[in-house]
């Protein structure tokens, strides 16, 4: 199936420029033969063009081959940015869910929107040859990983599954678990009151699940959250990853008395500076992930990893 989406900038971009390069370069050779009659020209005058034709030749910078091996990347993180940088030599495509209206964008080509299911993403991987899938989502995208897994299934082609590890309770830590956004509200709202001030880091998209809970949120998020939303709602717009000092200064102007997070891994401020403050923190665990042969925890094991699929024989994957 076509993908209207897939924008393939950076070969555009490439051929447009060496087009360009040739154009300007050999343009005023050209622009003289152009003030000429065409009667003047005779020969002279094709063998300039042909001169130039070959001159462009010469010049023109190679597209891409479509021999390098072909790795798409589900993304939205930075380790999925990361990876997408620490790929020479594969042609790497990362897929975008379509979240934000100005993500940050990887290196090599991008296209963005849903698949349309694992019969979707199966065609995708078919009609774009992928060789291999690197699944680099968030952890809590439970949906778009389990359709991977699938779809890399069917279409015969191998997944790496980059996983960066949870967090680990410090001591002076005081974590509630709970295993969904629904269960840290319930918990919020038994103790209602409610002069609770909650800082609510779990994005854009968790905020609803608060929608009736009396409490006084500061809810931060990349982009400004929408209806349902609690009614003591402050909206903190930025991305991270966030410093330790930004952090404390965060809880203290705020006086955040409970932090509610994701158990999403990676930079850990936010947690450290509840631990400074003996600040009970809400850790939502993450959603069940089905094992597979390939998951990594870093971005280098996922190179290491995508490289060690193309040494390795077809049997091997
Ligand atoms: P999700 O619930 O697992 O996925 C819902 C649907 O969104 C999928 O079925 C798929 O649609 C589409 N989708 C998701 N990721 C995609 C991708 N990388 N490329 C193309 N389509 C994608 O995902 P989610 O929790 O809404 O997260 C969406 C994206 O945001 C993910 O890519 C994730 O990495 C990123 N993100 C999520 C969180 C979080 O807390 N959930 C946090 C930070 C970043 P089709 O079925 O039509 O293919």
């Amino acid at each position: 199936m076509p993908d209207p989406a897939t924008n393939h900038q950076h070969a555009e971009a490439a051929e447009h420029a060496a087009t360009e390069q040739a154009l300007t370069k050999h343009g005023s050779a050209d622009n003289a033969t152009a003030e000429r009659p065409l009667t003047e020209r005779g020969n002279a005058g094709r063998s300039a063009v042909i001169d130039r034709l070959n001159a462009l030749a010469a010049d023109w910078s190679p597209i891409p081959s479509d021999s390098r091996p072909r790795v798409l990347i589900l993304g939205g993180t930075s380790g999925a940015r990361a990876l997408a940088g620490s790929l020479p030599g594969f042609a790497v495509i990362t897929s975008l869910a379509g979240r934000t209206s100005s993500p940050l964008l990887p290196a090599g080509d991008v296209r963005i929107g849903g698949f349309g299911g694992v019969e979707g993403l199966t065609g995708y991987l078919r009609a774009h040859r992928i060789d291999a899938l690197v699944d680099a989502t968030h952890p809590f995208a439970a949906t778009i990983s389990a359709n991977a897994a699938q779809a890399a299934s069917r279409a015969g082609v191998p997944l790496v599954v980059l996983r960066r590890p949870g967090w680990v309770e410090q001591p002076g830590d005081a974590w509630h678990h709970v295993r969904d956004l629904e269960e840290a509200a319930a918990l919020l709202d038994g103790r209602r009151g409610s002069t609770a001030r909650v800082f609510l880091t779990t994005g854009r998209q968790g905020i609803a699940a608060f929608a009736d809970v009396d409490a006084w949120f500061l809810a931060r998020s990349v982009e400004p959250p929408e209806p349902p939303m609690p009614h003591r709602l402050e909206v903190v717009l930025d991305r991270g990853p966030f410093t330790l000092e930004g952090e404390r200064r965060l809880l203290d102007e705020h006086r955040i008395d409970v932090l509610i997070s994701k158990d999403s891994g990676g930079p850990d401020a936010k947690l450290v500076a509840a631990r400074e403050r003996g600040l009970p923190v809400v850790m939502v665990d993450r959603p069940p992930a089905a094992a597979t042969a390939h998951t990594v925890a870093s971005v280098a094991e996922a190179v290491e990893q995508v490289h060690r699929l193309f040494r390795a024989g077809p049997n091997d994957r």
